[in-house]
């Protein structure tokens, strides 16, 4: 079956209550620049990257996904996903002026959609495909409540509701303020609130030094906390090694890595404990397999970021023996006919054929810009 064309599109949807915060950036909504493949007998599949839901750069990637992919795969096998994730990231136009960013984002926009496309064709959910089973229990965990905006008061309410009300057994809290001692005084009041039974993560968004995120990151251990994410610039390989052997909190980093070399070169280094690849960033569903095959080798589990609003990366989850839970941020899922969903902080196995990221044609019309 024959790839008989691609439509681009771009949506932007409001994220929770009306500006969320991490330390380096604030949205209101979250992009998702993306395509539709569609093959000679109709069927389509949709993928997407995410983004801050800038315009001007959510027009660039689809502008690469229609005019520098595009002609590579018309005419092409559907079932081919893998070989054309290779031809583009290897042999187009875009390995002199990409291999990170816009264009290793369009590439994996497209390699989801073409993971829908091939398991649509195929009649199956997607985990199916890749060999996972039904009864797989993924964890989830909450990310939605803990941003670096709320006030002490609601994120400590928001928290405890989502531990005690909608049974998440997982929260992640962000942190980076001016004051190290704001911070620490909100994963305490977090920690105090949801118990010491609940798993607590905290995320820095790679604004720390190495003195500051030593500083806070020995005292994270007075509060159990599971991982400390992003603690410094994206790309220190040697600045997060080096901490990694200061502190006894492990360190999970990745959503802002761009190819399995990067991953590659943070394992080798000792400098990641979870590993959290992104398929919207990395280059699809079949570069997410790759990376999370070379954790599983060196025993570190994979819990991925949630760039996808984790409606393909669920399927990944499911069926991929290395991934323990997945995050949870429900900003998207009104988009889609099968949204995620958690019950009693467990992922639901998704039903539909395809990746889940088939998406209602009144969330185009409704969050659809151009
Ligand atoms: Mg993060």
């Amino acid at each position: 079956m024959k790839i008989k064309e691609l439509t681009p599109f771009i949506l932007h949807v409001p994220v929770t209550r009306d500006e969320i915060a991490d330390s380096t950036h604030a949205i209101t909504h979250w992009g998702m620049p993306g395509v539709m493949i569609t093959a000679e007998d109709g069927t389509t599949g949709y993928g997407y990257t995410g983004t801050h839901a800038f315009l001007p750069l959510d027009r660039v990637i689809v502008d690469c996904i229609e005019h520098t992919f595009g002609p590579l795969l018309i005419g092409k096998d559907v079932m081919q996903v893998e070989s054309l994730n290779e031809t583009m990231i290897k042999y187009s136009p875009a390995l002199w002026v990409g291999r990170g960013g816009i264009t290793q984002m369009a590439i994996s926009a497209i390699d989801i959609a073409l993971w829908d496309l091939k398991a649509k064709v195929l009649q199956m959910p997607l985990w199916k495909l890749l060999g996972g089973q039904e009864d797989t229990h993924l964890e989830a965990y909450n990310t939605d409540a803990g941003w670096l905006n709320w006030p002490q008061e609601l994120l400590v309410d928001d928290c405890r509701k989502q531990v005690e009300e909608a049974g998440f057994r997982g929260i992640k809290i962000k942190v980076g303020k001016a004051s190290a001692v704001e911070d620490l005084q909100r994963v305490e009041v977090v920690r105090k609130a949801i118990g010491d039974d609940i798993k607590l993560m905290v995320d820095a968004n790679g604004r720390w030094d190495l003195n500051h995120a030593t500083r806070v990151g020995v005292r994270l251990q007075d509060f159990d906390i599971i991982w400390f994410e992003e603690p410094m610039w994206h790309h220190d390989i040697n600045g997060h090694a080096q901490l990694a052997r200061q502190i006894s909190t492990p360190i999970a980093l990745g959503e802002l890595l761009y190819s399995i070399d990067d991953f590659r070169h943070f394992i080798n280094a000792g400098a990641v404990h979870f590993v959290q690849v992104d398929a919207v960033r990395v280059g699809g569903i079949t570069q997410w397999w790759k990376v999370a095959d070379l954790a599983y080798g060196h025993r570190l589990p994979v819990v991925p970021h949630h760039g996808d609003g984790g409606q393909a990366q669920l399927h990944l989850g499911i069926a991929h023996a290395g991934c323990p839970s997945l995050e949870y941020i429900p900003w998207t899922r009104r988009c889609f006919v099968e949204p995620m969903t958690v019950v009693d902080g467990m992922y639901q196995v998704p039903r539909e054929n395809g990746a889940g990221t088939t998406l209602k044609p009144e969330a185009m019309e409704q969050f659809g810009v151009k």
